[in-house]
């Protein structure tokens, strides 16, 4: 087999299917459409990185646990540079009971808990500077990590060739190789291609049907200040980061299918407000201010939550096959050596690293258990099977 793979989009995804597939030997190249890496949702100055649980979903529980702990112990490892990320904390506001339930229903999950998270009590308020009366989770692991920066790590690599502005506008097969041709008439072709390119995924004639939702957010961040800050995330209804670059960043703001590229001061203003409990005088400050520097990007986000790793079908088999064959899930109609990693919604730093990690295992054949177990999670074929009542093949297509 030839190891030679084109990676469409350079944001976190395609950065560490990058990573990942350089270091298992593989020839790389990167295409992207922007002029530079990390231009698109992993372009801001901060990325927050906690699992944000759901009160009585355990599969996405299980799925953000895995993820949560992969990613931070393997961003530990990387050899960033140590203003780049952080991982001593992150604080979760919460309704009380909503929290204290979160607790009780993640007891027994979790190993160690007690060192794991911990319910906000008034040491922990006071250490952080937050408002007496707040409530929620402090989770110990927690952390924030710079993403232009660690996206620039992770290609720093021989095996991967690196193109910019180079915006691919089809995908087709001849014989066994894909040819890939961009907007400028260009083509690269190889026998393997993954398809990492957040909202846009739906583009090409083989992926329209991963249908996922463009949500349009806005940060902001201002200067230093002499304020004296939390020194970890603090999320509330907006988060607050700790000090970094010289900013205090803060954010976020949520619309879908919005697709204004400019600032919007009434964005702004929700912004300041959603921190308005994070930080009393911070906020007063920042209504003060005559400019608000920010950045807008999408985030692709798919119905279900879940993100679309893995393979596609072939849809001319696909639609010539009875529902009766395609609940035979050894003989399902996959596409060879096509690969998509798509729609990690508001959590794209703790689940792409180690969703792309899972992706690099199956391009090599190397599947654990527990990998599979995350691939029958992530199916990007299954709204297709349960449309045609096939619920269970959609979250068995590995056996384990
Ligand atoms: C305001 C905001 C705040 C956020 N905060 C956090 C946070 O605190 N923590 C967190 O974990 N996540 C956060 N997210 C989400 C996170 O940024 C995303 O989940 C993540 O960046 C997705 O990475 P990606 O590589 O899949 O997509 P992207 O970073 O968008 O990368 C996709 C790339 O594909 C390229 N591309 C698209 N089409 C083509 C084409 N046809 N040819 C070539 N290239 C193409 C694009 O130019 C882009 O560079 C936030 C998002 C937003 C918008």
């Amino acid at each position: 087999m030839q190891k030679k793979i084109l990676i469409i989009g350079a944001g976190i995804t395609g950065c560490s299917l990058a990573y990942f597939l350089a270091n298992t030997g593989w020839d790389v190249t990167l295409l992207e459409s922007q002029d530079e890496i990390a231009r698109g949702g992993s372009g801001n100055p901060v990325a927050a990185i906690y699992p944000k649980f759901m009160l009585n979903d355990k599969a996405y529980n299980d799925f953000m646990l895995k993820s949560f702990v992969f990613t931070t112990a393997w961003v530990n490892q990387l050899g960033l540079n140590k203003d780049d990320y952080r991982f001593d904390g992150a604080i979760e506001v919460l309704e009380d009971a909503y929290a204290h339930k979160l607790e009780i229903n993640l007891s027994g999950k979790i190993a160690n808990q007690e060192i794991f998270l911990s319910l906000l009590d008034k040491p922990i308020l006071k250490k952080y500077l937050m408002n007496q009366d707040s409530r929620g989770l402090l989770f110990h692991q927690g952390g924030w990590v710079n993403p232009i920066a660690l996206c620039r790590h992770l290609v720093n690599h021989s095996n991967i060739k690196i193109l910019t502005n180079q915006e691919m506008i089809s995908i087709e097969k001849l014989n066994d190789q894909w040819i890939l041709k961009t907007k400028n008439q260009k083509n690269f072709n190889a026998c393997h291609v993954a398809i990492c390119n957040a909202e846009h995924l739906h583009q090409f004639d083989l992926t329209q049907h991963l249908h996922t939702d463009a949500f349009r957010g806005q940060i902001n961040w201002v200067n230093s200040t002499s304020f004296q800050m939390p020194s970890i995330v603090i999320c509330d209804k907006g988060y607050l980061a700790p000090h970094m670059q010289d900013m205090h960043i803060f954010g976020a703001t949520y619309a879908m299918n919005d697709f204004n590229k400019d600032l919007r001061l009434s964005d702004t203003r929700k912004n300041i407000a959603s921190i308005k409990e994070i930080h009393h005088e911070f906020y007063n400050y920042c209504l003060e201010q005559k400019t608000i520097s920010g950045r807008v990007a999408w985030r692709a986000s798919t119905r279900d939550r879940k993100p679309y790793v893995g393979c596609v079908f072939n849809n001319q088999l696909f639609k010539k096959m009875r529902v009766r064959e395609l609940a035979q899930t050894d003989h399902l109609p996959w596409l060879d050596n096509l690969y998509v990693a798509s729609g990690f919604g508001s959590r794209g730093f703790t689940f792409a690293p180690y969703c792309t990690f899972v992706l690099a295992n199956l391009i090599n054949k190397n599947l654990s258990k527990e990998d599979k177990e995350t691939l029958n999670y992530t199916n990007p074929e299954r709204y297709r099977l349960k449309k045609m009542s096939l619920k269970k093949a959609a979250s068995r297509i590995f056996k384990v």
